[in-house]
C-alpha cells in the first residue's frame, strides 16, 4: 500500500471530493426526504481547512451546492452539527438568543483512548487488531440496546479513520430528542462509571436489570479470546492483582493462594467464575450473599464506554462519515454489522491508496464510458476503488431510511382513506 502523507493532502483532496465523494446518498441522507421544509438548510457543516482553520457555521441550500462547495474548498475535515432555527451561515443577523440548535441525530463517540486503564496491547492514540475487538464489543452492545431496549431503527455505525467508532441514530423522533432525553438515554448505557482514581468501577447487586445481563451475554462471547488470551489479563501476579481488586476480600485470599498453580489466564478465570457462581447458588453459599464480580470484571475490561457530551449537548460537533482522517489518511467507512467481527481497520482506504487506485483504473475508465458524459463519469469513480462496499453500506442505510418513510407514507394514507 502506498503511505499516506500528510503534505500530500492538497493534491489528493480535490481529487477526493471530484471523484470518490459519495454525494448523492450523502445529500438523500441529511436532506432526510424533504419531509421538513428546509430542514438541509438549516443544517451546520464546519470545515477544517488547511494549517487548521477552522470554519464553523456553514451552510449550504442544497446538498449540490454543498458538493460544489466541497470541491472548491477542499477541507482537510468534515464535521456535522445541528439542524438550527435559523441559517447558521446567517446567525451573525438574528437576534442574540434566538439563533438555536434545534434537531440532531443522536450520537455516540466511543474512542479506545478512554480503554486505557485495561487495555496492555497499545496506549493512547495506538490501536491493534487485539484491542479492536473493544471496539466490535461496543457497537454490539450499545446496538443491541438500542434496537431492542429503545426502539430505534436507523443507526449509522461508522468507523472514526483512527481509533474508534460513531453512531449516528437518524429515526425522525430521535433527531428532535432533547438534550435531557438524550443524557437520560447515555445514562441508561452507561455501567462503567468513575473516573482514574475509582479502582472498582461497576457494581452490580440484584435485582439485575435485563440491560446488565444482556450486555454480560454480549460481552461473555469474546471474553475469552479477548481478555484471556488476547490481553492475557490473569497472566501474572501484577496483573492478576488489578482484577482481583476489584473481588470482595472474602474471595481474595483464596485466589490468590490458588492462582500460581493454574496453568494460565482462562483456568485462573474458571476458578473465579466458579467461585462467584457458588455464591449466587442459594443462601449460604456466601458470607455475604450473592457475587457478581465476574460480571463486574467482565463489564469494567470490556463495556463500552461513552462520551456523554458528545451525546448530550446538541451542538456539538462530529466528524461526518467519508470524511478523511488528517493523520492517517483514513476515510471515515460506515460498518456493516454483518460482517463487523471480520472489520480490520487497517485495510480501510486512505485517501492516497484511493487516488492511487484510480490512476491505475484511469485507462479503463476513459475506454468503458466512451459516449458518457464527464460528470456522470465522475460520479461512479469510487466503484473502481476499494471505497465501493463502504459506499454500497452508506447507500443500504440511507434506502433503509427511504423505504420506512414510504411505508410511514402509505400507513397514513391507508389510515385517512378508512375515514
Ligand atoms: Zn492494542
Amino acid at each position: 500500500m502506498v503511505p499516506f502523507e500528510p503534505s500530500a493532502l492538497p493534491e489528493l483532496l480535490p481529487v477526493f471530493y471530484r471523484r470518490l465523494f459519495p454525494h448523492g446518498a450523502y445529500g438523500r441522507w441529511l436532506g432526510y426526504g424533504g419531509v421538513v421544509k428546509n430542514y438541509f438548510q438549516m443544517r451546520e457543516f464546519s470545515f477544517t481547512l488547511r494549517d487548521d482553520v477552522y470554519v464553523r457555521f456553514q451552510s449550504f441550500d442544497n446538498p449540490q451546492e454543498l458538493e460544489r462547495e466541497l470541491q472548491k474548498t477542499n477541507p482537510y475535515k468534515i464535521d456535522i452539527g445541528a439542524v438550527y432555527s435559523h441559517r447558521p451561515n446567517q446567525h451573525n443577523t438574528v437576534h442574540l438568543g434566538a439563533f438555536q440548535p434545534q434537531e440532531k441525530e443522536l450520537v455516540f463517540d466511543i474512542d479506545m483512548t478512554d480503554y486505557d486503564d485495561v487495555r496492555t496491547c497499545c496506549s493512547s492514540a495506538d490501536i491493534c487488531s487485539k484491542c479492536w475487538t473493544l471496539m466490535t464489543i461496543a457497537v454490539r452492545v450499545i446496538d443491541r440496546a438500542l434496537v431492542e431496549d429503545l426502539g430505534v431503527r436507523h443507526r449509522l455505525w461508522v468507523y472514526s479513520g483512527r481509533r474508534g467508532v460513531h453512531c449516528w441514530v437518524c429515526d425522525d423522533a430521535v433527531r428532535r430528542w432533547s438534550p435531557a432525553l438524550r443524557a437520560a438515554a447515555v445514562e441508561y448505557l452507561t455501567l462503567v462509571k468513575g473516573g482514574a482514581e475509582t479502582v472498582k468501577k461497576v457494581n452490580i447487586s440484584e435485582p439485575i436489570h435485563p440491560f446488565i445481563r444482556r450486555s454480560v451475554a454480549v460481552v461473555e462471547k469474546f471474553f475469552e479470546a479477548y481478555a484471556l488470551v488476547g490481553q492475557d489479563i490473569l497472566g501474572s501476579p501484577e496483573s492478576w492483582e488489578k482484577v482481583l481488586a476489584l473481588v470482595p476480600e472474602e474471595h481474595r485470599g483464596m485466589l490468590r493462594g490458588e492462582f500460581p498453580r493454574k496453568r494460565d489466564s482462562v483456568q485462573r478465570w474458571e476458578l473465579l467464575k466458579g467461585q462467584m457462581e457458588w455464591t449466587r447458588r442459594g443462601p449460604g453459599s456466601g458470607k455475604s450473599g450473592p457475587c457478581y464480580a465476574d460480571w463486574e470484571v467482565m463489564l469494567q475490561y470490556c463495556f463500552p464506554r461513552l462520551d456523554i457530551n458528545v451525546s448530550k449537548g446538541l451542538g456539538h460537533l462530529l466528524k461526518s462519515p467519508f470524511s478523511v482522517h488528517p493523520k492517517t489518511g483514513r476515510i471515515s467507512v460506515p460498518l456493516d454489522l454483518q460482517k463487523l467481527d471480520r472489520f480490520d481497520p487497517f485495510a480501510v482506504p486512505t485517501i492516497t491508496s484511493l487516488c492511487h487506485e484510480l490512476d491505475t483504473a484511469g485507462d479503463e475508465a476513459e475506454q468503458d464510458d466512451g459516449g458518457e458524459t464527464e460528470p456522470k463519469r465522475r460520479a461512479r469513480d469510487y466503484k473502481r476503488t476499494s471505497l465501493a462496499p463502504y459506499v454500497r453500506v452508506f447507500e443500504q442505510f440511507v434506502e433503509e431510511m427511504e423505504r420506512s418513510r414510504r411505508g410511514e407514507r402509505l400507513r397514513r394514507s391507508d389510515l385517512q382513506g378508512d375515514f
